[in-house]
């Protein structure tokens, strides 16, 4: 199934999205909603979830039993059908497994949907999910959908990389834009979810303060592995382990996941130097012992190489996992 579907239903906003719900509440309540949304924000601060919880509402067939705060009735006909993944009135684009672009043909597709009328009493939504991942003709295609899509109609555009997305298509929707919530606020959400402040501290720290890619990271059987990761990467500066070697046997965990982990660990440890509190305080023993060992221009240096490698990987390009790895770790025996 799509990543959107699989959303549960109803969904319902993230406490650090009442602005935007509020703003899509009066928009409906006054008959101004427009009918193309561009929901812009980063990797994981919970677009598609947002979504998910409008298009709810919009196809909920007893929008007297909706609240204010978000959430569909979860009864009704048209919600029975969004949790099956199968509403008739309901049309999601994206990215198809093991292809890289949106292609024409689906947005095609669109075509026959938008001619038709609703099935359902209500509202036909359209959700371009990773709308800068559509190639130039796809884009085009949908450029002139854009201009008409006729009545009770709407389509979301959601997009973590506006630079990606042809201008045109920009203009011809109306902003929504979404931010990471502050430290507390993704602690107060997290720790119930989690367990314990003293887990969720720990998820945080190792996902930038990221909340759902935190709440992801609790799955992540590699969590665990930190110390023996810090370890190795103090043997790594001592001399006691070999560049080459490591990397090898990180070879297998998540890159990506492994990168970011790398850099806000290379943050700690300039703060460290700096004397100031560090956010994986239970790797504090390894992290000043490794500190000695490197100046805090050498920490800059090696964070900036492992940025770049993680924003390659984030942009969907495809390097050579073990090379990348041997040379961040080649790089990171020899800095002074
Ligand atoms: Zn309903």
């Amino acid at each position: 199934m799509s990543r959107f579907l699989s959303i549960t239903s109803p969904a319902l906003p993230y406490s650090w999205q009442q602005n935007q719900w509020a703003q899509m509440n009066a928009s409906r309540e006054s008959g101004r909603l427009p009918h193309a949304l561009l929901f812009l924000g980063p990797q994981g601060v919970g677009k598609q979830n947002f979504a998910a919880t409008l298009v709810d509402c919009l196809l909920c067939l007893q929008p007297e039993k909706q609240v204010s705060g978000g959430g569909a009735c979860g009864q009704c006909k048209s919600c029975r059908l969004r949790v099956s993944g199968n509403h008739p009135d309901l049309k999601v684009i994206e990215t198809q497994e093991k292809k890289k672009n949106i292609s024409i043909d689906q947005v095609r597709q669109l075509g026959d949907f938008l001619s038709k009328q609703a099935q359902l009493d209500g509202y036909r939504c359209v959700v371009v999910n990773g709308a800068e991942d559509m190639s130039e003709s796809a884009a085009n295609a949908l450029l002139k959908m854009l201009e008409e899509p006729g009545e009770r109609c709407l389509l979301i555009l959601i997009c973590a990389r506006p630079g990606a997305l042809m201008p045109t298509i920009k203009s011809r929707c109306q902003h929504l834009n979404f931010s990471m919530p502050g430290h507390e606020q993704s602690l107060r959400w997290l720790t119930p979810l989690v367990g314990s402040a003293e887990q969720a501290k720990t998820l945080l720290a190792v996902t930038g303060d990221a909340p759902l890619k935190a709440l992801e990271a609790q799955q992540w059987a590699w969590l665990d592995q930190r110390e023996v990761l810090a370890n190795q990467l103090l043997a790594l500066r001592l001399r006691t382990a070999e560049p080459l070697a490591v990397a090898k046997q990180l070879q297998g965990v998540p890159t990506e996941e492994l990168l970011l982990w790398l850099y806000h660990w290379s943050l700690d440890w300039i703060k460290l130097q700096q004397n100031l509190n560090v956010e994986n305080g239970d790797l504090l023993r390894i992290f000043e012992e490794i500190c000695s060992s490197i100046k805090t221009a050498s920490l800059f240096v090696f964070s900036e190489e492992v940025f770049a490698n993680y924003l390659l990987l984030a942009q969907g390009g495809n390097p050579n996992i073990l090379l990348l790895l041997e040379g961040l770790f080649i790089s990171w025996s020899q800095l002074p």
